[in-house]
């Protein structure tokens, strides 16, 4: 079973690794830099290296990066995109050094636009990104990109299948995914406590399972369709054990990656992950 957790990135690459192998984890997420944005620490080569021989040693990855989630491709302001743009660009280029990585980010919020004009915000943001990170490498990007499930909190965009399909269908690349979050799609109206085959029935003919690379486990503390986005402890919350349970098992998703994003500090992260491993058959 693939399980880990969100890890600061403060001591580096091979210092999550570590963490994570005491936690018994062999994924792990992390920030590329504060979350609220701002500049990332330059990369340590001497830490990139040390990093891959322990992962490859301990059957470590892969590894998740989460963008900033102030990142906002779908802004209205075009300063707020040309951010967004340069976080983006810099921070594939960083992961060119881990290859293999994903890549997760919140599609953004339209502010008001309306989700078809976010969805093309989105999508011609990516094209761009891809363009200049391809460009400059004079090759295909050595990461993958996720666009993460919405709750639909505001005017978040990917609140619900369709629109995530509409930003892959416009930036038309094989090699851009999504990343499924148990407590947003369940936020978002998705039962995935009574009904997890019709969610993934209705994702494999709205998106495709193909372009499933990763899940967030989490609990979630509101009811179904609450549009809030408030993780909660692995069966503590209105998802409960059974329901991700089944989650870890399906047989389309027991072998994705699995990072938990719970308020948890690195001891309840341990016993998550030690809970959910028994429970992987
Ligand atoms: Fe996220
Ligand atoms: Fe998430
Ligand atoms: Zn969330």
């Amino acid at each position: 079973m693939k399980i880990g957790c969100h890890l600061s990135s403060a001591g580096g690459y091979l210092a999550m690794a570590q963490t994570a192998v005491s936690i018994g984890a062999n994924v792990f997420q992390f920030f590329t830099r504060n979350p609220r944005g701002g500049a990332a620490k330059p990369i340590d080569k001497a830490d990139v290296k040390a990093f891959a021989e322990f992962a490859s040693e301990n059957g470590i990855g892969p590894i998740l990066a989460h963008a900033p989630y102030t990142l906002n491709a779908a802004s209205s302001d075009p300063r707020i995109r040309d951010f967004a743009m340069s976080v983006f660009v810099d921070d594939l280029n960083r992961l060119e050094h881990t290859p293999g990585a994903l890549y997760n980010f919140h599609p953004g919020s339209h502010v008001g636009q309306g989700a078809e004009t976010g969805i093309a915000l989105i999508s011609d943001l990516l094209l761009k990104v891809f363009d200049s990170v391809e460009k400059r490498k004079g090759g295909a990007v050595a990461t993958t990109v996720l666009l993460e499930t919405m709750s639909g909190k505001g005017s978040e965009v990917g609140r619900n299948f369709e629109e995530v399909r509409a930003v892959i269908d416009r930036v038309g690349r094989d090699d851009v995914g999504v990343c499924l979050d148990t407590c947003h799609v369940w936020d978002g109206g998705y039962d995935i406590v009574n009904d997890l085959d019709g969610v993934l029935d209705r994702f494999d003919s709205v998106i495709g399972l193909g372009r499933l690379k990763a899940i967030h486990l989490n609990d979630s503390m509101n009811v179904l369709a609450a549009h809030k986005d408030r993780h909660e402890k692995i069966g503590k919350g209105k998802i409960g054990l059974d329901a991700l349970a089944r989650v870890i098992n399906h047989p389309k998703l027991r072998n994705l990656p699995f990072y938990l994003e719970t308020p948890c500090d690195l001891q309840g992260y341990k016993e998550e992950i030690a809970l959910l491993k028994g429970l992987w058959k």
